[in-house]
């Protein structure tokens, strides 16, 4: 497998509170922390044992070493990760006593990663069972990873995150489109303002389309979730079932919707499944869905059905979520709760 992301050091300071414009408080001692979405995906992958490199870039710096030790040691290929002469991408957090945080996201070395990078990667994108992707590198490399994998026949996974708007053509090559409810509800609203700028502009044969596509996939929906409401006999599995309806109207040829401690719904041409997550005692979320896609690419690229691999993912981010961290919190597949 192919991870193609990001790779940033995480800069975590705990503060009593958050300073306002031009105030200075004090916090405690920084914590440094391998993470940036591509690479914690990479590092779930390899920690469960299969094959997988990461296409992307670090800086020369200790940043990019603490990245590629961290890699390394969960057995990441690293011979796609270019040092670019930018500094590594950093994430500093600020965390406050009422759990809340703040980030800011300097890219750095990810903002480097070109579609000539994945050029220069070909042969080993063609020659992967699955490709991944999220959203912290250009969104131009991310189109061109998603169009050279698909056009090689290869499977690609795709983690909108941070949230963007991606072009129809790239929507339609995802199998699966992976996103979390916020994610989810924004591309819904992105999709009924589009709706209303056109029916404004009157272009009646354009409605006339897509309300012909919304009947197709609506027939199609429905049997879906018939057979869906009868294991999941409650509001909210019809209400997640109704989600994956509307995202896989928008043209991914499957979705996974995360939905953090209630599980996951998946959603292909074998119907829509809910999938509860494992009762945990969760101590610390972070990076739980980058082990979820990390691992949902896992079971894919071993063939297994979407919601089989979902299944899969959600045991191995429960697992996540019992320990601190993200990277160090990923489980081998020994460790993975049943
Ligand atoms: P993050 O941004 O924290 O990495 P996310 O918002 O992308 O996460 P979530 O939907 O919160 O993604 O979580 C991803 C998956 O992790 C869920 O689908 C679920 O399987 C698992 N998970 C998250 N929180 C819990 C929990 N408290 N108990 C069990 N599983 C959990």
């Amino acid at each position: 497998m192919v991870v193609v992301g990001s790779a940033n050091a995480d800069l975590v300071v705990t503060v009593a509170r958050r300073p306002s414009a031009g105030e200075t408080v004090l916090g405690d001692d920084v914590t440094t922390i391998p993470g940036g979405k591509g690479a914690n995906q990479a590092v779930a992958a390899g920690r469960l044992g299969a094959s997988v490199a990461l296409l992307g870039a670090v800086g020369a710096d200790q940043y990019g070493e603490l990245l590629r030790e961290s890699l390394r040691s969960a057995n990441v290929d690293t011979g796609l990760l270019r040092t670019a002469d930018r500094p590594t991408g950093n994430a500093f957090i600020t965390l406050t006593p009422d759990g809340e945080n703040t980030i800011v996201v300097s890219p750095g070395a990810n903002a480097s990663v070109l579609p000539a990078d994945v050029a220069a990667a070909s042969s080993e994108v063609a020659a992967a069972k699955v490709v991944v992707l999220s959203l912290e590198i250009p969104l131009e490399t991310v189109r061109h990873a998603v169009e050279a994998a698909s056009s090689a026949g290869v499977r690609v996974l795709l983690n909108l995150s941070p949230v963007a708007s991606l072009d129809e053509e790239t929507l339609g090559r995802l199998d699966p489109l992976v996103v979390n409810e916020h994610e989810a509800a924004w591309l819904l609203t992105a999709r009924d303002s589009a709706q209303e700028d056109s029916a404004q502009d009157s272009a009646q044969e354009d409605s006339a389309q897509d309300s012909a596509q919304e009947d197709s996939a609506q027939d199609s929906a429905q049997e879906d979730s018939a057979r869906e409401v009868s294991a999941q006999d409650s509001a909210d599995a019809a209400r997640y079932v109704e989600i994956a309806r509307r995202l896989r109207a928008l043209g991914p040829r499957s979705v996974v919707v995360t939905l953090g401690a209630k599980g996951a719904v998946t959603s292909d041409e074998n119907g829509t499944t809910v999938i509860a997550a494992p009762e945990v005692r969760a101590v610390d979320s972070t990076g739980a869905g980058d082990a979820f896609a990390g691992a949902l690419a896992v079971g894919l690229a071993a063939d297994r059905p979407l919601a089989d691999a979902a299944a899969f993912a959600a045991r191995v981010a429960a697992t996540a979520v019992t320990r601190v961290g993200a990277q160090p919190s990923y489980p081998t597949s020994n460790e993975v709760i049943s």
